[in-house]
């Protein structure tokens, strides 16, 4: 459906830049690999780009939508699939994900994200990763770098290890501009999460390790010894053998594990 067809017109507010290369869409629709007997999600469905090659793959899928001038036309287009497809007209970033599970059966989740709100949007859907099978966003590409990225690396920080934490995460690959209408100013890449069904650092208190991660990235040029200083000393770092001189991107997941479970053990 073009944007003509619709009589819809992309509203920046709410990131819209809808898909129209049909070789990217076959491309992303291959990558999920929907099958009948799953439940999937789709985020910002827009005007249907993905919506109906996913719904002629699969048993179900509920999309999230903002944007309620968009949600009649998605309801009109989609109407001979029956319960097969619900539209919700909600914020993805307060939705409860809870609500859609029926007989245990994990989510898929998808969606070519608004990228003003995408790294909230990756939180909130990480604490419900219980129940997610996997995920598959399009996202500005820088962003994917970021979730991808290890020790050392530019890009690594509190997003990478958060979801790399909970989630195996792999760069799929790039789309340019012209696949989108209107093109965004950027590069965008598709990304694939898959929470592990058994943490591979799990560390003692989540709470605990996610202030801990976040407080290491308080300030980005300043040592552990700094931007921890609240948290644990210096000598304590050295005893579980972390150098206190050292900026938090040169840890990795498991050296902020350490760190966390130390402090779990002396709160007790
Ligand atoms: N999936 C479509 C496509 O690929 O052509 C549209 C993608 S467009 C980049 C992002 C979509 O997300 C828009 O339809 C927009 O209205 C919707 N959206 C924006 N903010 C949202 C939010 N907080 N919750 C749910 N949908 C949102």
């Amino acid at each position: 459906m073009s944007k003509h067809e619709a009589g819809h017109k992309a509203r920046k507010r709410f990131g819209q830049n809808f898909l129209q290369d049909e070789s990217i869409i076959r491309r992303i629709i291959r990558a999920i690999n929907p099958k009948p007997e799953q439940h999937l999600v789709e985020i910002g469905p827009g005007l249907g780009a993905l919506t109906e090659e996913i719904l002629d793959a699969t048993g179900r899928l509920d999309a999230i939508e903002l944007d309620r001038d968009l949600v009649p036309i998605l309801r009109t287009k989609f109407f001979n699939y029956g319960n097969q497809f619900t539209v919700h007209e909600a914020d993805a970033m307060r939705f409860d994900f809870q609500q859609l599970i029926q007989d245990d059966r994990p989510l898929r989740i998808i969606g070519n994200l608004p990228y003003n709100i995408s790294t909230q949007l990756i939180f909130h859907l990480l604490s419900h990763s219980h129940i997610i099978e996997d995920m598959h966003f399009m996202l500005q590409k820088e962003v994917v770098l970021r979730l991808a990225a290890g020790p050392g690396e530019n890009n690594y920080g509190r997003l990478g290890i958060m979801a790399q934490y909970f989630c195996k995460v792999e760069n799929l690959f790039l789309v340019p501009p012209s696949a989108f209408h209107p093109a965004p100013k950027v590069d965008s890449a598709i990304v694939r999460l898959v929470p592990y069904k058994t943490l591979p650092y799990p560390a003692k208190d989540h709470q605990l390790f996610q202030q801990v991660v976040r407080t290491a990235f308080g300030q980005r040029r300043k040592t552990l010894r700094n931007n921890l200083k609240e948290l644990i000393d210096s000598d304590a770092l050295e005893r579980i053998e972390i150098d206190p001189n050292l900026r938090p991107e040169r840890l990795s997941l498991a050296d902020f594990v350490k760190i966390s479970d130390y402090l779990a053990d002396i709160k007790g």
